[in-house]
Order: structure tokens, then C-alpha cells, then sequence
């Protein structure tokens, strides 16, 4: 039988989907595959052109005469080009997370876009060193903030982009216009070649490891000088120089004449640390963020592909720079959520990194002070070197925590969202001059129902998780669609203050302005951070010291040091345990240690107050004494016993339709479809049940799980299921993604 190939020719973005039939040559038949370079005839005068295979068929879709015949295979792994080999990743995309070749291609490569060469802004110091640190003194004794950290940052740097800083510095236009009448700095504008870093040459760097650091940069290295040490995981608590040691191992990269990837979540994306990787590597660093516009972001990659730059920094779409001699990926905060991808190839950027640094002779490095429960069991298995830092390298120490019971208070008679002890160390705080922060924990809030007099909350009997509160007072449950009525009184302690539990900043706002008339106060959530750069504006001003306390959700908690925040109010601590995620646990713990954390980075001390119904549970228990190896036993138990990952690989897949009947057919049919293709005994497949979301915009939603088995056995049983579909037109109305949760 005759084999067609899909091959397109040029990959600039636009023309993706432009693909070429040709025919498969006999001799080709086994060796090809999606994502091969092949070389082509092509066009009037058959010039031999390079392609990439993207489909595989075996109907022709034109008159078969008309079909030319791929000429060569091109699969010696030196003969590819940094580009070539991100097609190959992008077909191992397609492959193992289940979307279309051109949706893996459209993830990895850039949009071409033509760059014109732009106008930079940027600030320059005129004063000289003498001057510029009276001037500093003068800006301390008026305490006037912004200025004070605006010039100590040009006293390190004289000239910086703008962007850098009013964004990353948080300093507002009017405080730099008024440092320009003052003859302290000029605004400038200059014509360059795009480039988000500043540009000028690299300072001394002249830190020097501390002995936990070296220890692990030199077994990190010698490991790689064996040809080990594929992926190594860092464990280290919050400020333990784990920043340092990827530098260190990048600087020993580099000087090989290799290339680095490293990726930060883009909340972590500051001044600070941008600054940090500036000083030690120049301009041969670029970083890329989310407000890049396309042409700026495919200006970055065209450099990285030139040679420009060797190190990258960003969120995980830097992930796919074209560099051509990559020889380390780090992963910073490998634990962040925002490394999977929301949308089709549902990848996870440590997996495809690990991939990648495969195909590419590369080397992998994790790091967190609260690794993912995955990677550090692949730790614990061997799978991954772990390395280990319990202490903080710089100063500030990790702060003390008290835990608050909310029962007791509404006991005692404190019906206030802010409990006793926590009102007392606000005054004293206030008292000092010191900030707070209030944290108000929602995250995944998802409607649970639960009793303010016991704190009980109303759980599946099938599966562990909280039931939903639906409209008409029906609670449901999104893994195995179990549903009850709500219930009119607390079946555990008959209380009648059982209800959904709901509260916003708003009302924290009003309850601490009422405590408090006296304290600035700032809100950060949705509401306030809706116009343009409203959340920039105000972590400025807290960070100017314009404010008291600040209250918001979760957006505070992560990537900004506050110096003078000295306490942190954790409001609602385990309401992020109820979602229906397998991940509460682990999630709740992360945020609660990180949070904690906020409090204490100045030389002060600081601490950190966690109210919670639920003060014994060990997520709370743990995190409160940031015990990260208590925490992974209690909850891998947890795991193994559920049967959820990482004890078990599982794959979600994901059916959406207009039609709900429609729908339900489809995914019951594609359940009878997986056990005709696995024995029921191998796998556990649960649902189809609905998701947490049922519908969006008329569009109904629901989700088989299967749980056990291999990667590659999952993978295969996918590719089963996507033929099965194709095959059988009731389902070309339903969109079905598959995730491979990890
Ligand atoms: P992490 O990435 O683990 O949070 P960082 O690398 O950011 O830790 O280090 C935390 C702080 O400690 C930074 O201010 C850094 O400059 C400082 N620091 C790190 N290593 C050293 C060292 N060897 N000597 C002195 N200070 C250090
Ligand atoms: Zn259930
Ligand atoms: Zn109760």
C-alpha cells in the first residue's frame, strides 16, 4: 500500500498549515515518521528543499501523477539545526500530550513577525558618585522612597531601561520626572536593536558560594563530567542561594561554548532577580515576558538563533528558544502551576524540558523550596539527583508562625474574619512602623459547603473531596458525580450556621478599616488591578511606604520582597483544601509556606499568623513549622491510598459539546472503547463525570479519568482512542483533549 507525507516547507508561523503531499518511497516506509526533515522537490524547477513531515495518509489528495517523491531522509542528529530539532520536540509534543502537529508546531515557533528597529527609553544618572550618595542620604532623611531606591538602583547601574524601572522597580512617572527637575538623572530616548536588557558591559561578580552551595554546584558538576546526572532537583528553603548556584553552573556552561534556557514564573520575573542574571552575564542574556508584543518576542529568538545571547530567561515559552548548542534548562519554582500549559498540547514545560535536554545532549536542573510531589518522589526513586539546603544563605531568617483556631474564636465569641491574637500583633506592628500584609486565601475556590460552628466540611463518600454547591441547594461531586441535597443543619455537630463559605477582600478591607481607622490601607484583587498597570501601581505604593497594611489575594503572595513587612496575616488558611483537585493538599501547603515567607526579609524579624477551622490538619501543622519532608510523607500516603499521582500516572480526558446528551453518548461510548482496548483489572477508569465547570457559554464539559499503568502504555491507549474517533463521525461535534496529569 502507498504512503503519503504531509510536509511543509516553511515554518515561519503563517504558513504552518501550508503543507505539500509526497509520496513515501518503499525504502522510506518504516523509518518515516511525524516531525522528520526530509528533503524535497519543490516547485516548478524541483530545486531540493528541506521539509518537515506533519502527517502521514494513504489517500492522495490530488491526482496521484501530480505527486512528487521525497528524495532523502535527513536523521543524522549533527546534520539538524536548532530549528529542525524543535520540529522533532513539537512531533513528541503531538505525540504524548495529544493535539495536532500544527498546534505543536504553533507552540513552538515564534510568530514571524517584521521588526523595525524601535525607539528605547531609558534613565541615566548625571550625577557623579559623591553627589549621587549625598543625594541618596538626602532622599533617606525625607524619606522619600521610591526616589531612594530609584537612584541606589542607578548608583549600581548608571543608565536603565525605562521598562525595568517602572515596572520591575515599581517607581511611578511623576517621581521620575521630579528627579529630572532636580538634575538627579535624564530621560533619554535611543534607537537600538531590540534587546528588554539593558546593554552595557558586565560588572565584576565577586560573591563567593558559601560551603552548602559549592558542595552542590561540585557534585552537580561532576556528575555531569561522568555523563550523569540528567536532572537535578534542588530542595532548598526560601532564600538558600539556589539563584547562585544556577548562575555558577550556567557561568561553567557557557564557557564550554553551550547555551542556557532559564525558566521563572513570570510572577518571579523582577527587577531583582533580571538585575542579578544582568550583572553576572551582560548582554548575553535576553529575557521574555508575557507584554513583549509578538515582534519583540520573535526579535528575542532570531538573536538566540544568530548567537547573539546564550542565556534566556523567562516564563515557560522560553522554553523553545532556537539555540543551537543548548546545554542547560533550569526550572526555577518547578513546583509553579503556570508551567503546564492550559490549552492544547496541554504540555508541562519540566517534562518537554527533560525531553528537549534529551534530544539536544543537555542537562536538567529543578529547584524549590517546595518541590512538586512528583519530582521529589522521582527524587526519592533515584530518577533525579537530589540535592539538598535547609539554611538561609543571605541575612533574614525564616519567620515564626502561630496558628489561630476560628472555632475557638467564634466560641469566645469573635465573629470577626480577624482573629484575637491576630489583632493584637497588628497593633504592635502599626505601633512599630511596620507593614503587614493580609492574605486571603481563595484559591480554587470552588463553592464548598462547610460549618462555621465545627468547621466540618461536606465531603463525597466515594473519593475524598468536597462536594460543590450547585444552584438549587444540590452539592456535587466532580470526580465520580455523586450528588445530595444541601443540608439544613451540620451533620456532624447540628449547628445551623452551615453555608457555602464566602468572603471577599472587600469585607476584610471594611473590617480592618473599622479596627483600624487610623492605618493606610491598600486593596490588591480583580477589582482594584482592572485598569492598566493597577497592579503595578499599587505594590508601588506599598513598597513607597504609602500604606500600612495591604490586603489582597493571591497575587500578593508571590515574586515581591517587601523589606519592611514584618507580619502576615494568612485569613481562611485550608480554604484552599476543599477544591476538588487531588493537588489541594500540596498546593495549600506551597502557598502557606510561601506566604509565611513574604514576612521577615529585611534584617528584622518577622511573623506570619495562619487562621484556619482546621488547625490539625497536616498540611496547616506542617507548613506552619516549614517541614517539607513531614508534609511529602503524610501526603504521598495519602496518594498511594487514592491512587493518584505521582503513586499512579493517570490521564484526564476532557469532552466538550454543545449537545449534553451528545456529549454523554460520546464519553460513554469512549469508556466501552477503553476497556475493549486495556483488561479492566490494569487500569481504573473513572466517570465520564462532570467538570468542575459544567458548561461555559452553552458548552457543556464533562471528564473521564484513568488511572495506573505506564506512560507509554497511556500514550498508546491514546493514540487507540484518537484513531477510534476519527473514525466514527458522532464525535467530529465533540472536542476531546486528552492531559496526561503528572
Ligand atoms: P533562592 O534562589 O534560594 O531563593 P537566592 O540565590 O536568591 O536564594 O539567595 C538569597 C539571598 O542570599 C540573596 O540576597 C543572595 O544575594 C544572598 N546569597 C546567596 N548566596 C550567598 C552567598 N554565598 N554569600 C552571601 N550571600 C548570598
Ligand atoms: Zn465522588
Ligand atoms: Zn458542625
Amino acid at each position: 500500500m502507498k504512503l503519503f507525507a504531509d510536509v511543509i516547507v516553511d515554518i515561519s508561523h503563517e504558513k504552518l498549515d501550508r503543507t505539500f503531499q509526497y509520496l513515501v518511497p518503499e525504502s522510506m516506509k518504516d523509518l518515516l515518521k511525524v516531525g522528520t526533515v526530509v528533503q524535497i522537490p519543490f516547485g516548478k524547477g524541483n530545486r531540493l528543499t528541506k521539509g518537515y513531515v506533519v502527517g502521514i495518509s494513504r489517500t492522495p489528495e490530488v491526482d496521484e501523477s501530480r505527486i512528487k517523491e521525497i528524495q532523502e531522509l535527513l536523521t543524522d542528529p549533527s546534520g539538524l539545526s536548532g530549528e529542525d530539532r524543535l520540529v522533532a520536540l513539537a512531533a513528541w509534543m503531538r505525540d504524548t500530550y495529544g493535539s495536532t502537529m500544527i498546534q505543536a508546531l504553533r507552540t513552538v515557533i515564534p510568530i514571524k513577525k517584521k521588526v523595525k528597529a524601535k525607539e528605547k527609553r531609558t534613565v541615566r544618572l548625571l550625577l557623579d558618585e559623591k553627589e549621587a550618595k549625598e543625594q541618596l542620604e538626602f532622599y533617606g532623611r525625607k524619606n522619600q522612597k521610591a526616589r531612594y531606591r530609584l537612584l541606589e538602583a542607578l548608583l549600581e547601574e548608571r543608565e536603565l531601561p525605562w521598562e525595568l524601572v517602572t515596572e520591575k522597580l515599581n517607581i511611578s512617572s511623576p517621581s521620575i520626572n521630579a528627579m529630572e527637575k532636580q538634575g538627579v538623572l535624564e530621560c533619554r530616548r535611543v534607537t537600538v536593536y531590540r534587546n528588554p536588557v539593558h546593554q552595557a558591559g558586565k560588572k565584576n561578580y565577586d560573591l563567593t558560594l558559601n560551603p552548602g552551595q559549592s558542595r552542590v554546584v561540585e557534585e552537580i558538576r561532576s556528575r555531569w563530567a561522568r555523563g550523569e546526572g540528567q536532572v537535578s532537583l534542588i530542595h532548598g528553603v526560601t532564600g538558600s542561594g539556589k539563584t547562585e548556584i544556577y548562575m555558577e553552573l550556567i557561568a561553567g556552561v557557557l564557557e564550554k561554548g553551550r547555551q542556557a534556557i532559564v525558566l521563572i514564573p513570570e510572577i518571579s520575573l523582577t527587577y531583582q532577580t533580571v538585575m542579578r542574571f544582568y550583572r553576572r552575564f551582560g548582554d548575553r542574556i535576553s529575557i521574555i515576558h508575557s507584554r513583549l508584543s509578538a515582534g519583540e518576542r520573535y526579535d528575542q529568538f532570531e538573536r538566540a538563533k544568530n548567537g547573539d545571547i546564550d542565556v534566556m530567561i523567562g516564563p515557560r515559552s522560553a522554553l523553545f528558544t532556537p539555540f543551537s548548542r543548548l546545554g542547560l534548562v533550569i526550572i526555577d519554582e518547578e513546583h509553579e502551576s503556570s508551567y503546564k500549559s492550559e490549552t492544547s498540547p496541554r504540555y508541562h514545560a519540566r517534562e518537554t524540558a527533560i525531553h528537549r535536554a534529551e534530544l539536544e545532549g543537555a542537562k536538567v536542573v529543578l529547584g524549590s523550596a517546595t518541590p512538586s510531589l512528583e519530582a521529589y518522589w522521582r527524587g526519592k526513586e533515584g530518577r533525579y539527583d537530589l540535592y539538598t539546603l535547609k539554611e538561609r544563605a543571605g541575612e533574614g531568617r525564616l519567620p515564626q508562625v502561630f496558628i489561630t483556631d476560628m472555632r475557638e474564636e467564634l466560641k469566645a465569641g469573635n465573629r470577626l474574619i480577624l482573629s484575637r491574637t491576630l489583632q493584637k500583633k497588628m497593633e504592635e506592628r502599626l505601633e512599630a512602623g511596620q507593614q503587614i500584609m493580609l492574605f486571603l486565601n481563595r484559591r480554587g475556590y470552588s463553592g464548598f459547603v462547610s460549618c462555621r460552628s465545627c468547621g466540618h466540611v461536606i465531603m463525597c463518600p466515594h473519593c475524598d473531596v468536597s462536594l460543590s454547591l450547585h444552584n438549587q441547594g444540590r452539592m456535587i461531586c466532580h470526580y465520580c458525580g455523586h450528588q445530595e441535597k444541601k443540608p439544613v443543619r451540620c451533620p456532624r455537630c447540628g449547628s445551623e450556621f452551615i453555608s457555602n463559605f464566602g468572603i471577599g477582600t472587600q469585607q476584610v478591607e471594611e473590617v480592618v478599616k473599622r479596627l483600624f481607622p487610623r492605618a493606610g490601607v491598600l486593596r490588591m484583587d480583580m477589582d482594584t488591578t482592572k485598569e492598566k498597570d493597577g497592579h503595578e501601581k499599587i505594590l508601588a505604593a506599598f513598597a513607597n511606604g504609602e500604606a500600612d497594611i495591604l490586603i489582597g489575594t493571591q497575587m500578593i503572595v508571590k515574586g515581591h520582597d517587601f523589606s519592611n513587612v514584618t507580619l502576615m496575616g494568612i485569613l481562611a488558611a485550608d480554604l484552599s483544601l476543599y477544591t476538588e483537585d487531588y493537588h489541594a493538599a500540596e498546593r495549600t501547603f506551597q502557598l502557606l509556606t510561601q506566604a509565611a515567607g513574604r514576612a521577615g526579609r529585611g534584617s528584622g524579624s518577622g511573623e506570619a499568623v495562619f487562621q484556619t477551622y482546621n488547625p490539625d490538619h497536616y498540611c496547616i501543622r506542617t507548613a506552619a513549622k516549614q517541614d517539607y519532608e513531614s508534609f511529602y510523607e503524610e501526603e504521598m500516603g495519602y496518594r498511594m491510598v487514592a491512587g493518584y499521582p505521582p503513586a499512579k500516572r493517570m490521564m484526564s480526558i476532557h469532552g466538550s459539546c454543545r449537545d449534553e446528551a451528545h456529549l454523554l453518548t460520546a464519553m460513554e461510548y469512549l469508556k466501552k472503547m477503553i476497556f475493549r482496548i486495556i483488561k479492566e483489572e490494569k487500569l481504573q477508569v473513572i466517570g465520564p463525570a462532570e467538570e468542575s465547570i459544567g458548561k461555559i457559554q452553552d458548552v457543556y464539559r464533562k471528564v473521564i479519568y484513568i488511572k495506573g499503568g505506564s506512560l507509554e502504555e497511556l500514550v498508546a491507549l491514546k493514540n487507540k482512542l484518537e484513531k477510534y474517533m476519527e473514525a466514527n463521525t458522532g464525535y467530529h461535534i465533540v472536542n476531546i483533549q486528552f492531559d496526561m496529569n503528572d
